[in-house]
């Protein structure tokens, strides 16, 4: 079942031969990118899963807005947290949304996933991760032996920035409070922090993808892991990539077996 969602991922899983090891060179080779002209199937090693890299965890120091009002969401359970989205005006966004899009999925879940911000599809409808990039990102679940509706999906931002341009930092830290009073109430055993804007926004640090990929930093103070992966949205436009996202959605897997055990 699993290698049919690798499929949909666009992965096609190799099978170690023991007397025929893929040698460095030859992952190397594989991971290139693909030739626009070339109709060769799209191909990535998929490892041996490996112990995660747990490092110690790091003080995050997000300048989150200090202010009465963000005081006031810790206290707020999830109905009234959402009806307090819904009517934010704490940025610019807030005048050329059409939606805010909360998040959705189960209250109870062990995963929480993160992404970037909504793009015109999820600012339309209200909801995360449609479209083409929503389906890529239904697959990797999948891939992990979950369902869709069984984990917590949301953003960094609630609104969408015009054009799909990137968010500035002054959003990201207005909105921060809101998914911070999210991770509070899911309390998940992972996150999974799907994106740039993600990674720099839940790890507190502003580090290219590569360094931020393959590590385990816990969220401020709540012992809880964060794993970094790429976008979907990314995924699609460079799916050489995809390899290196299933595994650092193994690493998110042995994180969540650990912390299980
Ligand atoms: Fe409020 Fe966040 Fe929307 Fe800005 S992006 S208006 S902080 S909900």
């Amino acid at each position: 079942m699993r290698d049919q969602y690798l499929q949909a991922m666009g992965i096609t899983r190799w099978v170690k031969r023991e007397l025929d090891p893929v040698s460095v060179d030859d992952v190397e080779e594989i991971e290139k990118p693909v030739a626009v002209e070339s109709v060769a199937p799209e191909v990535a090693v998929i490892p041996e899963p490996t112990a995660p890299v747990i490092t110690e965890p790091k003080e995050i120091e997000l300048t989150v807005v200090q202010n009465e009002e963000s005081h006031a969401l810790d206290e707020l359970d999830w109905p009234s947290l959402e009806k307090q989205v819904t009517s934010c005006v704490a940025c610019d966004l807030h005048a050329t949304r059409t939606n805010t899009v909360f998040g959705e999925g189960v209250q109870q879940a062990d995963w929480l996933i993160v992404g970037d911000a909504p793009g015109t599809e999820e600012d339309i409808h209200g909801k995360p991760f449609l479209g083409q990039g929503g389906q890529l990102l239904t697959a990797m679940i999948e891939a992990m032996g979950l369902k869709r509706e069984n984990v917590f999906i949301t953003n960094s931002l609630k609104c969408r920035p015009p054009e799909s341009r990137d968010p500035l930092e002054s959003e990201i830290i207005a909105c921060h409070v809101f998914l911070k009073q999210q991770i509070k109430l899911l309390k998940p055993k992972v996150i999974l922090a799907v994106g740039r804007v993600a990674a720099h926004n839940l790890l507190g640090i502003n580090e290219p993808m590569k360094a931020m990929r393959g590590h385990t930093v816990t969220y401020k103070d709540t012992g809880i892991p964060v794993i970094v992966t790429y976008h979907p949205a990314y995924l699609l436009r460079a799916p050489s990539n995809k390899g290196k996202a299933w595994q650092d959605l193994q690493l998110a897997m042995k994180v969540v077996a650990e912390v299980t055990e």
